[in-house]
């Protein structure tokens, strides 16, 4: 028997159809690529998103087109989100910073019909355009007085053409299960595939990012993510801020510690989110100019694992609560969060930090577990590791135009390519990815464990751990750090640092220091190129 209850379709364009009916005053502060701060809010959000629907109609854009971005965190690119998706159309957000023949294949194998620009990425796009044939134009994110002088034919001035538009239109209605939005990894491996996100999955994980245990974004916040729009749909952040008419700050282009620290002290902001390189550079900025954060209380850190020296320094030094989040561009992003429970609550410092470090406990809609080479699962008891394999409404069930083919199994399971042990608890922790640990006579070493403890050491700001070939072992951990500017930490630091929480056989064989390690566009620590680099280093060891 079937319940009686409506069928309403889950709506990416509800959520902004709420906000500007019930938090329509509530703002959105972008720093503009232009220069100067913007100033808009929920219901002109909303009203210019309609225009965009109306005007990409007009330019004969058909349900299920895809629509390309390649724009910073700012107002438009929120209309966008929405004008795309709530016409029925997927919003494509291409990450900048991937190499320009990704950003093409990316292009041609999405089939965008239209590319938003924003100014800075005109330059790109006038490059790329001959190897765009199928985009029928690139519509600037700005005004006429700011349009570029360019040679590309097919430019359209953003604000010119939904100004044309009177906004006098109604959201259509339309399947919940339509695809909204596109975001392909980033492919440190392979072509980039893509994930195609539904107007149900996104919806549905909105629901979980405003609960208290996802990231508990509610409308007496005032949120900064620094996690770019396209990167995994900025953590679903734009829009949970609407499903719950919080207040969103964004920082455009200027990812800096001291844009980033500017606007949050003068947006009144509670909760940012970002991967650990920003707050780094956030921390950095803070710390040298002797600053305290009057607003903000919490902040997501994930992407990659947070180490235990960030973790602390937010938490004893700032007072500002840090939930470590763990996801994936495949899971919308969101699995697991790191906040603590009722019981932990009298716990030393030192113990409750131990437990934030960990990647957290599954939010709900997410199952998780951790399986054996032969797919059998392991216990919970926090020691055994293995893959771990998630599934839930807002996770892939394969990538756009099957590319990679089958990616569940018959139960739905995903595999994530991480490597974790779940506690009694639920906490679950990343070990390492499957490809990054490292292979030691039997024994596994996270790479992970030991470069969270490297830079921890004093003098290092950076660290990757890679395994290098070795003839007895199979495989040893080489570390390759970044030293603080003018510091004279030595080899002989680190390893002696390392001694006091690693066992002897985890200990590195080497400490390389480098002036700059190589990240991906996401980011992350780059270690196939890493791996690639040192394949024939020589260790002392060996
Ligand atoms: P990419 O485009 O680089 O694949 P994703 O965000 O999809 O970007 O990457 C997801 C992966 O990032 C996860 O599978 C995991 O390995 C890593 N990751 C994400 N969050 C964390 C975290 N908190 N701690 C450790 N690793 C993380």
């Amino acid at each position: 028997m079937l319940g009686l209850v409506q069928d309403r379709p889950l709506l990416i364009s509800s959520l902004i159809e709420y906000a500007s009916l019930y938090h329509g005053d509530v703002e959105i502060v972008s720093r503009s690529v232009e220069g100067p701060i913007h100033r808009t809010n929920y219901r002109e959000v909303n009203q210019r998103a309609k225009k965009l629907a109306q005007a990409l109609g007009r330019l004969g854009v058909q349900p299920g087109e895809r629509i390309g971005t390649l724009a910073w965190n700012g107002y438009r690119h929120v209309e966008i989100y929405f004008g795309v998706s709530g016409m029925g159309c997927v919003c494509h957000t291409i990450n900048p910073r991937l190499f320009p023949e990704q950003i093409a294949y990316i292009v041609n194998h999405a089939e965008d019909s239209y590319i938003l620009v924003d100014l800075t990425f005109v330059p790109l796009v006038e490059a790329l355009a001959d190897h765009l044939p199928n985009v029928k134009g690139f519509i600037v994110m700005t005004d006429e007085a700011h349009m570029p002088d360019s040679k590309l034919d097919r430019l359209i001035c953003y604000e010119t053409l939904i100004g044309a538009e009177d906004g006098d239109y109604a959201w259509p209605d339309f399947d919940e299960n339509t695809a909204s939005s596109l975001c392909y990894t980033s492919g440190t491996t392979g072509n980039p595939k893509g994930v195609l996100y539904s107007n149900r999955s996104t919806v549905l994980h909105s629901f979980c990012v405003c609960t208290n245990d996802g990231l508990g974004v509610c409308n007496q916040d005032s949120i900064l993510p620094v996690v770019p729009m396209f990167h995994a749909n900025a953590w679903g952040i734009p829009y949970a801020a609407a499903m719950s008419g919080a207040k969103m700050v964004m920082p455009g282009a200027a990812m800096d510690g001291q844009s980033i620290y500017e606007l949050m002290e003068a947006e009144g902001v509670t909760l940012s989110a970002g991967v650990p390189t920003v707050w780094l550079m956030l921390l950095g900025y803070v710390k040298e100019k002797g600053l305290k954060f009057s607003t903000m209380t919490r902040t997501v850190i994930g992407g990659s694992a947070a180490p235990r020296s960030m973790i602390e320094a937010f938490v004893n030094d700032y007072g500002v609560n840090v939930v470590h989040a763990w996801g994936m561009t495949e899971m919308s992003p969101l699995g697991t969060t790191g906040n603590l429970l009722k019981k932990h609550q009298d716990l030393s410092e030192a113990e409750k930090i131990d437990i934030r470090l960990k990647q957290g406990r599954a939010v709900y809609g997410v199952d998780l577990k951790i399986v054996d080479d032969e797919g059998t699962e392991l216990p919970r008891d926090g020691k055994a590791f293995g893959r771990l394999l998630v599934r839930g409404p807002w996770i892939t069930s394969g990538y756009f135009k099957g590319e990679g083919g089958q990616v569940i199994d018959e139960d739905m399971w995903f595999d994530t390519g991480d490597v974790a042990t779940l506690d009694p608890d639920g906490y679950m922790q990343i070990t390492d990815r499957s490809k990054d640990v490292i292979k030691s006579g039997g024994e596994w070493i996270s790479s992970i464990d030991v470069e969270n403890e490297a830079v921890g050491c004093p003098g290092i700001v950076e660290a990757a751990v890679i395994a290098v070939p070795h003839p007895k072992w199979d495989e040893r951990p080489l570390v390759i750090a970044v030293k603080e500017p003018g510091h004279s930490v030595t080899r002989e630091d680190v390893i002696h640092h390392l001694e006091k929480t690693l066992a002897k056989w985890q200990l590195p064989d080497d400490v390389v220091f480098v002036d700059e390690l190589p990240h991906t566009a996401t980011g992350k620590l780059l270690k196939t190129k890493l791996r690639d680099e040192y394949q024939n280093y020589k260790l002392p060891t060996a």
